[in-house]
């Protein structure tokens, strides 16, 4: 952190070459306050169209004007920032789009880090934003549900946790995954949810075992099978002829939508070549 004199020092530097007061915010922390004296100390003008020039309330509104202005929805419930400063500017101020989130769904100021409690790290949803005291409170709770019997799958439906939290919780307070009856996932189905991970833009990722091979696999009952063929039975409801691919373009999404077996691509290819497009 640079003591104050280099921080003004660097401030007009940037000022100078042009730099906006968000651009400054983000680079170097300062205040919109502190980069507004420095402008007008060193007589630096404010250039035309600049959306944060102070003075003449260019900016967004209001707490949740800017909050709105500087996110945007990520579907399924979570949020993206939409600058990688992370940042939110409104009224003059800034402050990062996760304690605003969390101030916008709590009405007080935050206590500690805020975090995201759906499991995707960039997520700024409001609705998803905890702080210190409220992950202590969630994470008690799962610990009480793990300790009777309940699946990832039904600690996620019920408390909205993400798999990777319910894990961390597990091993915190040392709660043995037994191979019980409450443990085991009564169908097929719920083997692959306990491990299939939404990113929030479509695909999933797996985050449970993999095979030799390597393939990742669901284990359900005594049996075991890929992902991929578990997923494409779930969308399509009936075997998969040859192997499954995905056909996202994310050659790790398995996705139950996304994967594509034999007579599918066959049937793409075909289709293709028919428009004179390129044999994939
Ligand atoms: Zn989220
Ligand atoms: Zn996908």
């Amino acid at each position: 952190m640079p003591d104050t004199l280099d921080l003004r020092a660097l401030i007009a530097a940037m000022l100078r070459a042009g730099a906006t007061y968000a651009q400054v915010c983000a680079e170097l922390g300062a205040s919109l306050n502190l980069i507004a004296t420095v402008r007008r100390e060193h007589s630096i003008p404010v250039a035309e169209g600049r959306p944060f020039s102070l003075g003449k309330h260019a900016g967004p509104r209001g707490m949740a004007d800017g909050f709105a202005a500087g996110t945007t929805d990520a579907g399924n419930g979570h949020v993206r920032c939409s600058n990688a400063s992370r940042f939110v500017y409104y009224d003059n101020t800034h402050d990062t789009a996760r304690r605003v989130a969390f101030r916008l769904a709590h009405g007080r100021e935050p206590v500690g880090l805020v975090t995201a409690s759906c499991g995707e790290p960039w997520c700024v949803a409001p609705g998803h934003a905890e702080d210190r005291p409220m992950r202590g409170q969630l994470r008690l709770r799962i610990a009480a549900m793990l300790r009777a019997g309940a699946t990832y799958a039904q600690v996620r439906a019920e408390l909205g946790a993400g798999s990777s939290t319910v894990a961390s919780v597990r091993r915190e307070y040392s709660i043995p995954v037994v191979a019980g009856r409450a443990f085991a996932p009564r169908t097929m189905a719920e083997a692959y949810a306990r491990h299939a991970e939404d990113t929030g833009d479509g695909h999933v990722r797996w985050t449970g075992p993999w095979n030799q091979v390597p393939t990742p696999v669901v284990n359900f009952g005594r049996g075991q099978d890929t992902v991929r063929r578990v997923a494409f039975r779930l969308a399509y409801g009936r075997e998969p002829v040859g192997p499954v691919t995905s056909g996202c373009g994310e050659p790790w999404c398995v996705a139950p939508g996304h994967g594509e077996d034999r007579p599918m691509r066959e049937q793409l290819r075909a289709q293709l070549e028919a428009i004179g497009g390129p044999r994939a």
